[in-house]
């Protein structure tokens, strides 16, 4: 084994490392001051991958967003430690708890695993030979039916199915009634589909406190506003999961588990470091634990008046650049729930401007630099631009490219 004696020796003999360890630096700042050392590389460029401007928004596949310096700086330290992974899921959870006005919190692998994780819980409780019987629910006692909205029922329910569970749709209160059995393990609302259901959140919630059933949340992309950080634990739903790097711009691969204090530790009972569960694929590093938390106090503490005013400026940039155009009109319009930030809606008249929208996307993607849109629907050719997701100053780079292949197609 290398001493500590021994590895002094052999820095020592290292030219370049000599002088610093004869300093008063301890050992080990002088071992991190060389790491800090080592020449950055960029290995995107290395790879030859493409980079470009996000004009379109919090897409997994656009690796959605990017870590704020703060959640960087907090990743590097704490990289450079050895801690117990429990304790820091512990510290890490109490803490987000606290900004986010739960019971308890703990950080999952996205918003996805929060929802894997948190079902396995319901299922499960604190009982460890449930939690090794998962998925397999019959013969175990344990419950097996999540009540779902017709509207709600979509692509994101296979989390929950996950766990073993089937999924019984339903639409109205009476049919909810009809449904709910000794087999109902919980009541699942997904928050970006409110408007497609018949049944809203104090009703859901309401008539799950009646049979005694848990709730949970999808609540994925639904901050802004901040507000919603919290609004669905006071509500009274027992659980709630949110993505960790979308708008709150933490790791993109984290998320968070947030309600009721039993159901969360339940719900660890299925998570790494412990194995022999359905969730041991779902690990968390401290990293990324660390990471979240500091997302989140930083997204809960800053302006969001002001971050605001600084979307609501782009987007009179990028309009007011566009106007001028014969045959474009511009609109901005904020989606009603999930990514609820301003984005710009640019429609052109294909008579008078011969490109479709494919063919705008394309040369966009195409040019230097790089731009993503999002090709838009309806019948008139259009895309649209979302602001919150640039960098200061690419607004202007977004509207002139935009302006300039507009410009060339006018007929
Ligand atoms: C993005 C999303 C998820 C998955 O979240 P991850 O953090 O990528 O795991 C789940 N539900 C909804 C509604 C989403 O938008």
């Amino acid at each position: 084994m290398l001493t500590r004696r021994k590895l002094i020796k052999r820095l020592s003999a290292v030219p370049l490392l000599g002088g610093l360890v004869g300093s008063a630096l301890p050992l080990e700042s002088a071992l991190a001051s060389e790491v800090a050392k080592v020449p950055a590389r960029d290995v995107l460029k290395e790879l030859g991958l493409r980079t470009f401007i996000n004009a379109a928004g919090n897409y997994t596949a656009m690796t959605a967003s990017i870590m704020p310096d703060e959640v960087l700086a907090a990743i590097q330290t704490s990289s450079q430690e050895y801690v117990m992974l429990e304790e820091v899921q512990d510290k890490v959870g109490e803490k987000i708890a606290a900004l986010v006005h739960a019971e308890a919190a703990m950080v999952t692998a996205g918003c996805w695993s929060a929802l894997v994780l948190g079902t396995a819980g319901v299922l499960t409780g604190m009982d460890q030979k449930k939690v090794s019987q998962l998925p397999r629910l019959e013969g175990t006692g344990m419950k097996s039916e999540v009540i779902v909205q017709k509207g709600h029922n979509t692509g994101y329910v296979h989390a929950l199915t996950n766990t073993g569970v089937s999924i019984v749709e339903i639409e109205t209160i009476e049919e909810a009634e009809k449904a709910i059995n000794e087999k109902t393990a919980m009541m699942w609302f997904l928050n970006t589909a409110s408007l497609l259901g018949k049944i809203q959140h104090a009703e859901w919630v309401a008539l799950a406190k009646k049979h005694n059933i848990p709730t949970m949340i999808d609540i994925a992309a639904d901050v802004p506003p901040v507000e919603n950080l919290w609004k669905f634990n006071e509500l009274g739903f027992d659980l709630v999961c949110i993505s960790g790097g979308k708008a709150m711009r933490g790791p993109q691969s984290a998320g968070i588990l947030m309600g009721k204090k039993e159901l969360i530790a339940a719900a660890r009972l299925s998570a790494p470091p412990r194995g022999g569960n359905i969730g041991r694929g779902m690990k968390v590093n401290k990293e990324e634990m660390i990471g979240m938390y500091v997302a989140v106090e930083r997204f809960v503490n800053m302006d969001h008046v002001k971050e605001r005013k600084m979307w609501d400026d782009r987007v009179a940039e990028i309009e007011g650049k566009l106007k001028t155009v014969a045959g474009v009109t511009t609109e901005m319009y904020l989606p009603p729930i999930a990514n609820h930030v301003p984005t710009v809606k640019i429609t052109w008249d294909n008579t008078k401007i011969k490109l479709t929208r494919k063919d705008l996307v394309e040369n966009l993607r195409k040019g230097s630099p790089s731009i993503e849109v999002v090709p838009g629907g309806g019948d008139l050719p259009s895309i649209d631009v979302t602001v919150f997701m640039l960098k200061p100053g690419q607004d202007k780079i977004v509207v002139a490219r935009i302006k300039e292949e507009l410009t060339k197609a006018l007929v």
